[in-house]
């Protein structure tokens, strides 16, 4: 099973993501995560997206399929992948179906964690990450709204996109994810059964 956990910056896609990987044993790969390892390790790549990241703006698209298609290589990340922060442009959701396929995988959910944009800013300022500043933090919320929310009409042409009202305590926002993966789970056993 490979679940995409999709929503704006400060959605909390991160702290649904490790929860899953605790109870459903999922493997959790945030490209967000990959790129601060490559800026702490301050090689020539990693000063390149350091300026990137916090600019707001997106890592070109030919540095986050690389690292992506080396992590479905990734003997760890083989037996269903929670992807979070990732797709964010139409161009790495294409290609994320594409290097599944050719691996005999697919995408079995889309999640989209919704809060109110208020809720977000108030979110991001607090857990303090140095590319949280304010005017980082609205510069990254244009960016979604221009060039990641459009991936959502991709994924909801396919029949897989389900809406998590995010704007809830963390257990109850993990509950319904919960609930809609073991729906979908269900609902794949039925189909191979009949
Ligand atoms: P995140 O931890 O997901 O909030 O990501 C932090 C930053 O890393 C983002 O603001 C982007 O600059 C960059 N980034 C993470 N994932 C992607 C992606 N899939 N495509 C482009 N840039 C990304």
């Amino acid at each position: 099973m490979n679940v995409v956990l999709f929503g704006p910056p400060g959605a909390g896609k991160g702290t649904q993501a490790a929860l899953l990987h605790e109870h459903l044993g999922l493997a959790h790969f945030s490209t967000g995560e990959e790129f601060r390892r490559h800026i702490a390790s301050e090689s020539a790549l990693g000063q390149r997206i350091r300026s990137i990241v916090e600019s707001g703006e997106l890592v070109p698209d030919d540095i986050v399929l690389e690292v992506v298609e080396r992590a479905l290589d990734d003997p760890m990340y083989a037996r269903g992948v929670v992807f979070d922060g990732f797709p964010r442009t139409l161009e790495q959701a294409r290609s994320l179906d594409h290097m599944l396929s050719t691996r005999g995988r697919s995408i079995g959910i889309v999640l989209t964690i919704e809060v109110p944009e208020d809720e977000l800013v108030r979110r991001m300022l607090q857990r303090g990450r140095s590319d949280d500043t304010e005017q980082v933090i609205r510069e990254r919320l244009r960016v979604y709204e221009q060039r990641t929310a459009p991936v959502l009409d991709y994924y909801a042409q396919q029949g897989k996109l389900r809406r998590i009202a995010g704007d809830a305590p963390i257990e109850d926002v993990h509950r319904a994810i919960v609930l809609a993966i073991e729906s979908l789970t269900t609902k794949e056993k039925l189909s191979n059964h009949s």
